[in-house]
């Protein structure tokens, strides 16, 4: 063995030091986890909201849930008032990545550790870990469903028959979310090859993420401006055959302009093939109808879960354990991450996926909510 057990790091002791190791750490009822999360209007964060709370309430904490109805001034004063009640821990999904650097240096002189949840907090130093999906993964599962519904690929990633030429257009996400970049970079990085080679054709030539972003996300703005496309681009014999989306809320938008502008209302009758992110249960309604084509299945329950883990690591002093180490440099360092995985959903797969796992019931998919 390796000798020297336990005598060589104690000699440095602070002369009168009383308290040992780990005799600090409060009573679970003592400790309060301040949760902010961005938006009531998307059902994802609902879901993740009440479960990251459930989790760190079955540890015996308290726990602080507000909501910023994607809101930036209410949600940094949400957190302003949270470091200022004097939480333990602070668990933020935050609305615009790089608005929080002023609350998280108040947390970190207020010695409070921060997890920076689903979205990367950026600009900052003071933020302990990251824990979310693997963004680049969701992406390229979102261009790779989107190829599957064209015919181009095999739902197991395999060319299939059809080679086109198909036009599609393309959605991003909210440019102040960081995540929107990883989506899209990894769904380009299966579109891009395509393109290049003339199957897929982006007839509007909007390819680079500021043209196609969505601001917060939102469902109206991203219906405006697919009818702004079908106008602009569309309106003589050029026919929309795919969309990327990044997210189904953005995803249901593009619908309702492609189905009135007469396209049809289910992708037998001609709607073109829409991606998606989330597994909300409208969508998924719309996916078990033949409307939409795909979504991405990522399981609030576990990355909540995840949360409580690595909260429960920090809390007790540890280094939480991470997967990632190189991928999400938040413009200051390289903020260790949990990555979890995620699920392309189709037609096929959503009682196996969704209603075998207790996620959505089947009452619940076969009335969309
Ligand atoms: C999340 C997605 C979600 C999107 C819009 C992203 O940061 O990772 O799951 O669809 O925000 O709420």
């Amino acid at each position: 063995g390796g000798g020297g057990a336990g005598s060589s790091t104690d000699t440095s002791a602070p002369d009168g030091g009383s308290s040992s190791d780990g005799g600090e750490a409060p009573a679970a009822e003592d400790i309060t986890v301040g949760v902010a999360m961005p938006t009531q209007t998307s059902e994802r964060w609902i879901a993740d909201g009440d479960a990251v709370k459930a989790g760190f309430e079955g540890e015996g904490y308290s726990v602080d849930l507000q909501f910023a109805n994607d809101d930036i001034p209410t949600q940094s004063q949400q957190v302003d008032q949270m470091i200022t009640s004097g939480v333990d821990l602070l668990v933020i999904a935050a609305i615009d990545g790089t608005a929080l650097s002023g609350q998280l240096a108040n947390a970190a002189s207020a010695g409070i550790p921060v997890i920076s949840y689903d979205r990367l907090i950026r600009d900052t130093p003071n933020l302990d870990f990251y824990v979310t999906f693997d963004n680049f993964a969701v992406g390229v599962q979102q261009g790779t469903s989107l190829l599957v519904g064209l015919g181009v690929l095999n739902a197991d990633g395999s060319e299939a028959d059809a080679t086109g030429p198909f036009n599609i257009e393309l959605f991003a996400g909210s440019l102040d979310d960081n995540n929107a970049g990883f989506f899209f970079d990894g769904a380009m990085s299966v579109l891009q090859p395509y393109i290049d080679s003339g199957v897929l054709v982006v007839p509007s030539g909007q390819t680079s993420i500021d043209q196609v972003a969505t601001l917060r996300w939102q469902q109206e703005v991203a219906q405006k401006r697919m009818e702004d496309l079908l106008t602009s681009t569309y309106s003589g014999a050029d026919k929309v055959d795919g969309v990327l989306s990044p997210y189904d809320g953005i995803s249901r938008g593009i619908i309702t302009a492609l189905q009135n502008a007469g396209y049809g209302t289910t992708i037998a009758d001609g709607l073109p093939i829409v991606s998606g992110q989330d597994a909300e249960i409208a969508s998924v309604k719309l996916i078990a109808d033949g409307v939409q084509f795909a979504t991405i299945f990522k399981d609030t329950r576990k990355l909540a879960e995840q949360a409580v883990i690595s909260g429960n690591e920090i809390l007790a002093g540890e280094e939480p354990e991470a997967n990632n180490t190189t991928d999400y440099d938040n413009g200051e360092f390289v903020v260790p991450s949990f990555l979890l995985e995620s699920d392309v959903v189709y037609a096929d797969n959503i009682e196996s996926l969704l209603v075998d796992s207790g996620y959505w019931t089947a009452d619940e998919v076969a009335s969309g909510q």
